[in-house]
This record gives structure tokens, sequence and C-alpha cells, in this order.
């Protein structure tokens, strides 16, 4: 990218209140977003005014209250969608995050076309979200989990996931980037490959959604797993976008209220996608809060949020590069603002504590994925994530963290 953009960005900090605190007596340095995204205040206030206002339960109603918070729920699913680009919002099942989606998919549409001998093709770069309930899948029905080999770098072994599909693989789940490693698949191509052999594909969009925009139709994506919280909505709440026709053609997921269209004692029948899959009373507050998030972020312009993100990569490798004991895990070309990093001697624990010395949060452990750490031969990272409300100050304030823990352990 190089050059400096327009970005407001310290008008954009005044949208998020949680930036007016200090911690430990320092402005907060919030470098942890992969984890979980704060909040603007567009979010926090829409939420206290719908319980304030509008609050009932939704869709059963037949009084004023009840349809105004129906009209509010089914025009916040109509953002999101909108948000992804989906043909339709009844593509948008409601799930409370994307490891909700992904069980969803497993254990519905899994279950009815995998069987012994059957694969499902990989990463090895998946959050425990997208391997866990594959195997559980796998454990079920006899089929087999396949996982496509990384390299150095952390981007996937050129040809090797259109390699690995074959005649037996019936699902391909992939994340579109990587949590731990900040590797941006190439999913479209990764899809058309995977269509070309007739083989359906789940894409685990929990950390690109935040970060770039996103086009389910553009990808041609079957299935697409989004949480709200790490794209600056509530927690709680997630979507699960499948192709209409492949919904369709699912049985349900969990049993009970709102997903039915008649009960006896002899039999029951369903309703239509995608209440089918929207068992029980939902968290409505959550989605009305989603839809102002995303909202908030088409408002910013997720061209703009991506370009800032990329300068502020660019500033932030090139800043640790100037510190040699720093090893970063994943530099894979045109990663997203993830930085995974270790320092010799210095457990990423340590780290993390020393940091938090100064007001910096950043994240310590294997972040959920595991297998990822044993491909490099570590126990865990340090991990610093940006999001589009950073500055460079922070990335100096992080700098200056870092020689703070190596004079610690130097
Ligand atoms: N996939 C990826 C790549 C993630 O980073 C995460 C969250 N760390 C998840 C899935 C799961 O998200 P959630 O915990 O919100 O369900």
């Amino acid at each position: 990218m190089g050059g400096e953009t327009r970005f407001d960005v310290e008008a954009i900090r005044r949208d998020f209140p949680i930036f007016e605190q200090t911690m430990r007596g320092k402005p907060l340095v919030f470098l942890d977003s992969a984890a979980s995204a704060q909040k603007p205040s567009a979010v926090i206030d829409r939420i206290a005014d719908f319980y304030r206002n509008e609050y009932a339960s939704i869709h059963r109603g037949v009084y004023q209250l009840s349809e105004v918070a129906t009209f509010e729920f089914e025009k916040a699913r109509g953002k999101v969608a909108r948000f992804i680009n989906a043909a339709n919002p009844r593509e948008i099942v409601i799930t409370r995050n994307a490891t909700e989606s992904i069980n969803l998919v497993a254990q519905t549409w899994g279950r009815r076309h995998l069987s012994t001998g059957d694969e499902i093709l990989i990463t090895g770069m998946e959050h425990h979200a997208n391997i866990v309930p594959w195997q559980m899948l796998c454990q079920e029905t006899g089929a087999q989990l396949r996982v496509v080999p990384l390299l150095d770098d952390g981007s996937l072994e050129p040809g090797a996931f259109e390699r690995m599909l074959g005649e037996r693989t019936k699902l391909a789940a992939i994340c579109h980037v990587s949590n731990a490693l900040g590797t941006v698949n190439p999913v479209k191509e990764m899809i058309a490959a995977a269509h070309a052999q007739g083989v359906p594909v789940l894409v685990d969009g929990a950390q690109a959604a935040p970060h770039m925009a996103v086009d389910v139709q553009d990808l041609d994506a079957d299935f697409y797993a989004i949480s709200a919280h790490k794209v600056f909505g509530p927690s709680g709440i997630g979507i699960l976008y499948g192709k209409l026709a492949l919904l369709e053609a699912m049985p349900p997921y969990q049993g009970g209220g709102s997903m039915i269209h008649t009960v006896s004692f002899e039999k029951t029948t369903y309703a239509e996608v995608p209440a089918r899959f929207e068992a029980g009373t939902p968290d409505i507050a959550g989605l009305i809060g989603f839809g102002v998030a995303v909202d908030y972020l088409a408002h910013i312009g997720m061209d703009a949020i991506e370009a800032w993100e990329k300068e502020l990569l660019a500033y932030a490798n090139e800043r640790l590069a100037e510190i040699p004991q720093v090893r970063l895990i994943g530099t894979a070309p045109g990663k997203a603002s993830v930085l995974s990093f270790v320092i010799e001697g210095a457990h990423p624990h340590d780290i993390g504590s020393i940091l938090d010395q100064d007001g910096i949060a950043i994240r310590a452990g294997h972040h959920c994925a595991q297998p990822v750490m044993e491909r490099y031969g570590i126990p865990a990272t340090a991990r610093a994530s940006l999001a589009f409300y950073n500055t460079k100050e922070d990335i100096d304030v992080l700098v200056r963290g870092i020689h703070r823990v190596l004079e610690f352990f130097g």
C-alpha cells in the first residue's frame, strides 16, 4: 500500500467509549480485536434503547409492541444479509456465534450427507471451531478428516487443496482468514476448484468479516459463518449464511418452539427456512445491535477500513522488524492484521503480563488453534491484533513495551 491514507482514526475512536478508559493508569492500547472487538456507542445505545422502548417477544405477538420488535429483528436480518451481499435474507440463519453456525452445518447437512469412507477437507490453520465439529461428525459417521498442509510462512501449500479434493470429498471447510497467523486464503479460487469437483464449501468468515468486504455471491460460498462480536456488535449472536436451496434441503438443528409449523403428539411438521433452524427465543436485542454494527461499518466503508489496516500492518511489520529478538509466526503475503510472535526465552503469558503493565491488551496462548502451534513447534504465541480503531501510536507503545519485556528477560 504505502503512503498515508486520510482515515480519520481519531474521530472513529471517539465513537468507542472504551477508549476513554485507562488501564493500570495508562491509556488503553487495545490489541486483541481478533478475540473480540470493542463496540461503538451506536450499538450500545441502540441495544439500551430497544430494551427501554421497543422490547417484546417476536414473531407470535398480536400486539403493537411485539410487531415493532419483530419488524426491527427482521430488519436487522436484512441488514446482515446486505452486509455480506446475500441474495435473500432467508439465507441468513441466526445463531449464537460462528461456532454454532459451523456445528449447525455439521449436525444437519453433515449427518445427512456423510457416511463411512467420505472425506471432509479442512486446512492446517483452522480454529478449533472449524475442526472439532467435523471430528465429532467423523466419529459419528465413519468419515475422515483430511488436512491441507501449510508452508512455513503460514500460507497453504500451493496446489495441495486442489490435489486433495477427491472422489470421496463431500465437503470442504476452510477459514477465510486465520486467527492465529493472519493468512488470507484465496477462498474464491478454492471454492471454484471445489465446485468443479461437485464439493460444497463452508467458509469460516469469523476473522474476515471485520477486515474486508465479504460478498458471498461473488465468492459463491455455500455456507459462510460469522460472529457479531468480532464485527463490533454484541456477543452471543452470529449468523450462518447458506444458499437457499441447501438450507431448504436440510433437516432441523434443534427442536423446540419457533422452528415448527404444526405439532401434535403423533407428528410435527417444520417451519420454513430460516425459522426451521432457529428454535427458541433468540437474542433479539443482540441481532438488532448486530444490524447497527454492520450499518456503522458500511458507513465507514469496508474498503477504507481495509486500506487503513494495511497501512497499520505495514507500519507494525516495519517497527517489529527493528527488534531482532521478535520472531513473527505467520508472514504470508497479503496477510490480515494479526501479529503473532514469539521471543526466545520469554513465555507469551509473561510477555502479555508485562505489556499489561503499560495498559496494552494482547492475547497469549494457542488462540484455539493448537495444530497451528504444533506445526511451528511452539506451545503458544503472543498475538497483537489490529482493528480500524487502532493507531500508529498504539504500535509505538507496543514496541516500547516489547523493549521492556526484553530488558526483563535480557
Ligand atoms: N473461527 C475463527 C477463525 C475464529 O477466530 C473464531 C474466534 N476466535 C471462531 C471461528 C469462533 O468464533 P466464536 O467463538 O465467536 O464462535
